[in-house]
């Protein structure tokens, strides 16, 4: 079955441009023109694969919706997509912060939206795996890639999809410095939108949120960013050492 986008949006004209964009794409759309029915519409039987979310909404506003489809066990790791007409940085790191995992500011171009869907709904996808492969068990942080879970201390994380590709991406290269360019690339997919700062306020949460644990990753002054090579690392049982 085609992936399901569900779109908020107050603007009809613009949800309507959305809407048969995203068809003719070949998605299946659901849309909601306020806050709490994109809720109900999330949480409802069929769970949306992403989520564009207008930031300006008639009765509560986006970042409020975004932060309770966080808040659910359903929709806590499906992307969002931020839509606004604010472009100001602070916005921005609102719309982040509140677990948002992509800023598209209005006026955008359609073609635009589409490639950063389709980059998102293609990290999104869980890679073929089986049993424990896709565990990392590293010091006092544990990661399960299939499951999308994260533990500090045994205590689980709630992480932003985004966050748990960051953290799963220094933690692939451990021991190896990645440049902000490095990590927009290949965390944020290429995007017009997010500089390089973004980066770092990302960083800088997900460092918040992992607690002690924030210590492993590592940051090179002008360079980037590493997770810490000398982690122990508990190898689960059956797995191939390489
Ligand atoms: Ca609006």
């Amino acid at each position: 079955m085609s992936q399901l986008v569900l779109i908020v949006e107050d603007e009809r004209d613009l949800l309507a441009t959305l809407e048969y964009n995203l068809k003719r794409e070949g998605y299946r759309t659901r849309c909601a023109a306020s806050g709490r029915d994109a809720i109900a519409a999330a949480l409802g039987p069929d769970t949306p694969d992403v989520v564009l979310l207008d930031l300006m909404l008639p009765d509560i506003p986006g970042t409020e919706v975004c932060r309770t489809l966080r808040a659910n066990e359903r929709t806590r790791s499906v992307p969002i997509v931020m839509l606004t007409a604010k472009t100001d940085e602070v916005d921005r790191v609102v719309g982040f912060e509140v677990g948002a995992d992509d800023y598209v500011a209005k006026p955008f171009s359609i073609r635009e939206l589409l490639l950063r869907i389709r980059a998102i709904l293609r990290r999104a996808k869980p890679a073929p795996e089986s049993g424990n492969e896709g565990v990392h068990d590293l010091g006092q942080l544990k990661l399960d890639i299939s499951a999308h879970r994260t533990w500090v201390d045994g205590e689980e994380v709630v992480l932003t999809a985004l966050e748990f590709r960051l953290l799963k991406t220094l933690i692939e290269r451990r021991g190896r410095v990645q440049s902000r360019e490095v990590l927009l690339t290949d965390v944020w997919g290429v995007s017009a939108e997010v500089t390089t700062r973004t980066v770092d306020t990302h960083v800088k949460r997900l460092r918040q949120k992992i607690g002690s644990a924030g210590a492993y990753i590592e940051t090179l002054r002008g360079v980037g960013y590493r997770f810490a090579q000398d982690v122990p690392e508990e190898r689960p049982r059956g797995a191939v050492t390489s």
